[in-house]
């Protein structure tokens, strides 16, 4: 596999980050995750727009124009022949000469690593005929969930919870309420109603939400963006969760609670389709 750093297209095996790396020692930088299908990118605009938001939130700025970006993207793309799968890209605040809290000066050149993932069918995955399982945990990240930051551990945390509970994934709690899956943004569907967490520095701005949230409007379905319970959730009709890795994705049950008949809605099925029709048609 080609994979792309620092300017060069290299065998990921050649390619090399120092260990001085703020990314490495300090989770000090950015990403995005951009899918493929069809050998085209879905919703780069929106990705490389919350990246230039994410990289100033920090004190940093884009490396190059969002269209350079774009190419390298498409050109890896092309390289690795992917059809189905997605672009991982990095930024970081680069490798000062000395480990120090403070930043480094502004002119330290960032790391910028991109890669692919080939992910054959990734658009009808199995998962999503069947719903996944979460549980609920305790939301214990720190308090600038809207940058996009590499600091994932306790998102990882989760996901190992879930694993052992016997389930797909984790929703997070906070005060109450839910905030977000470990990887992706969650919604509950009751009495035709759409309701996801409304945005602010607790949640990720999710670019499918974003999407999803549009193109449910455009068909006249009625979103509420605002907090909801465990309780609630399990007492909807339906539920599902959207990320640019799985779209939309139903959510069968709640801490052991079927959710609904405890088989994916009718509402998160056809925004899956939406979702599909629609960005297929807008990819890049
Ligand atoms: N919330 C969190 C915490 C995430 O990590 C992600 C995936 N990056 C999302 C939501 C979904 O965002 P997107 O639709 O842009 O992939």
């Amino acid at each position: 596999r080609t994979v792309y750093v620092n300017g060069d297209y290299l065998p990921e095996g050649e390619a090399k980050v120092s260990v001085f790396d703020r990314g490495f020692l300090m989770a000090d930088g950015v990403y995005e995750v951009t899918s493929v299908l069809g050998g085209r990118l879905i919703d780069f605009d929106g990705h490389a727009a919350r990246l230039d938001r994410s990289l100033t939130e920090l004190g940093m700025t884009m490396p190059m124009a969002a269209e350079d970006l774009r190419g390298i993207h498409r050109e890896l793309v092309a390289r690795n022949g992917v059809e189905d799968g997605m672009v991982y890209l990095q930024i970081t605040r680069g490798a000062p000469a000395d480990r120090d809290f403070a930043y480094p000066p502004q002119d330290t050149p960032q790391t910028v690593v991109l890669f692919t993932q080939n992910k054959p069918g990734l658009a009808d995955s199995p998962a999503a005929r069947t719903g996944i399982r979460v549980i609920s945990i305790d939301d214990r990240r720190w308090g600038r969930r809207d940058i996009k930051t590499v600091q994932l551990l306790y998102p990882s945390m989760g996901k190992m919870m879930a694993k052992a509970a016997g389930a797909d994934d984790a929703w997070m709690v906070e005060d109450g309420h839910v905030t977000e899956g470990t990887s992706n943004n969650a919604y509950i569907v009751a009495g035709g109603t759409i309701v996801t967490r409304d945005l602010g520095d607790h949640i990720l701005s999710g670019i499918t939400r974003a999407a999803v949230l549009r193109f449910a409007r455009e068909a006249q379905m009625k979103v509420e963006e605002r907090a909801f319970t465990i309780a609630e959730a399990q007492a909807a009709d339906e539920a599902f969760i959207t990320s640019a890795s799985t779209f939309v994705m139903p959510v069968v049950a709640i801490d052991g609670a079927p959710i609904g008949d405890g088989t994916p809605g009718p509402v998160a099925r056809r925004l899956r389709e939406i979702y599909f029709e629609e960005s297929r048609k807008a990819a890049s």
